[in-house]
């Protein structure tokens, strides 16, 4: 039977500083912050997600900041890039914004398309791309209007340590179509409109280390539970001994590394972050399982406070 994931559901990354995490992610890119929980392994340390105005799968990107962690080297056996879709009309609107906000970026083109390439204040990689289709978001922030918005991933760029194994795995385990090939980059397209256009880097390279600054997972995206568990079953036939099903309260996971060292995740598109607080409310009071919510008020303490603000040169 063959499967086909509609591309990213979320991706995950290490950094130090919960709020020059949310002045980057919010303040200079405009996305929401849509829930703030904790590290349901580590209490001490926050779980952010940012995403559009409802956390949208193809959307989301989410944070452990570890205050003092050791900083990672982006490398093989990672996601390289992380890609950002904007509205067609909108690449302008993008560089003038990371120009006005003192971000530095480089300008390269990739398979006939325009990126600005830069890093967030740790370190991690991130591209903007203008593209049609995708729903637009609705969630404006600061100097973002909606209309501008970043519409979710555009897709990644994939540093495997076995890139044909990692190339192979796609197209076979998780049903993407290799659509294209130009100098080091080999090119793959999910079934979805947002998150659907996957890079492989096909040249050798030194093998990444976790840390701040990094991607420490890659999610695809299942429609439910029903086809969540098919692929836990897909998965484990291929020898890739997924974990069991995991309850991660906002969508159910299984993870399983991939020939090229990446860790993948499969999570379920529901139930979403509406499930524990009003749309209009996401993001605003700190979330905790219930397991953990007869220890609010000490695990509150552990927590650096921070806020989601508009940047004052972005006034
Ligand atoms: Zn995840």
């Amino acid at each position: 039977m063959s499967m086909h994931t509609s591309g990213i559901h979320h991706i995950t990354a290490f950094v130090r500083n919960a709020q020059r995490t949310a002045d980057f992610y919010a303040g200079v890119l405009g996305l929401r912050l849509i829930k703030k929980t904790i590290n349901f392994d580590a209490p001490e340390v926050y779980h952010l997600y940012f995403g559009d105005e409802m956390g949208s799968p193809g959307t989301i990107i989410t944070f452990f900041p570890w205050e003092n962690s050791r900083r990672g080297r982006v490398g093989s056996g990672q996601v390289g890039y992380t890609t950002y879709v904007v509205p067609a009309d909108a690449f302008e609107f993008w560089q003038e914004r990371l120009n006005k906000l003192s971000v530095d970026y480089e300008q390269t083109v990739r398979f006939g398309e325009n990126y600005l390439q830069f890093v967030d204040p740790d370190g991690l990689k991130l591209e903007i791309v203008a593209r049609d289709g995708g729903k637009e978001s609705s969630w404006s922030f600061g100097g973002v209007p909606a209309h501008k918005a970043i519409k979710g991933f555009g897709g990644a760029i994939l540093y495997s340590s076995a890139p044909n194994h990692t190339a192979d795995l796609l197209v076979s385990l998780m049903g993407l179509e290799r659509v294209g090939r130009e100098g080091a980059y080999a090119r793959f397209k999910a079934a979805g409109d947002v998150g659907n256009l996957i890079d492989i880097y096909m040249e050798p390279m030194e093998l990444g280390h976790g840390g701040s600054g990094t991607v420490h997972h890659i999610a695809w995206r299942a429609k439910d539970d029903e086809e969540h568990a098919l692929w836990r079953d897909h998965a484990a036939r291929e020898g890739l001994e997924p974990t069991p099903i995991i309850d991660r309260q906002y969508f159910n996971a299984i993870y399983f590394r991939e020939p090229g060292g990446l860790l993948f995740e499969i999570a379920t598109d529901p139930p979403g972050f509406a499930r524990d607080e009003e749309p209009d409310k996401l993001g605003g009071k700190l979330m905790l399982p219930e397991w953990f919510e007869a220890k609010r008020s000490q695990i509150e303490q552990l927590l650096s406070p921070f806020e989601v603000r508009v940047l004052e040169e972005d006034k």
